[in-house]
């Protein structure tokens, strides 16, 4: 089973399967978000998916729903994901995992 690492605001690291994960598109294949339910705390996060992100975790089987973007995203919300972006190496671990 593959499993997507990421990080809980509140947690720090988690590791998540596939069913844990749901991703909120604008539309079909663009970006989007991808939403999920800490497994240690419960808390909904929801985190920016660009592209390469949506489509790695399409391949993973993730479901999807395409939702009205009406909040851009914030500028803290891109910012935390360029650090993990470059910090993290969940979805390196997720494309090799399998
Ligand atoms: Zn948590």
């Amino acid at each position: 089973m593959t499993t997507i690492r990421t990080t809980c605001s509140r947690c720090g690291d988690v590791e998540l399967t596939t069913g844990d994960v749901g991703l909120e598109l604008a539309g079909e294949g663009g970006e989007g978000r991808y939403r999920f339910d800490c497994p240690l705390c419960g808390a909904t996060e929801r985190r920016p998916a660009n592209e390469r992100v949506v489509s790695i975790l399409l391949a993973t089987g993730v479901s999807y729903e395409i939702v009205p973007m009406e909040e851009p995203l914030t500028e803290a919300e891109i910012t935390r994901f360029v650090r993990e972006l470059n910090e993290g190496d969940w979805f390196s671990e997720l494309a090799a995992s399998d």
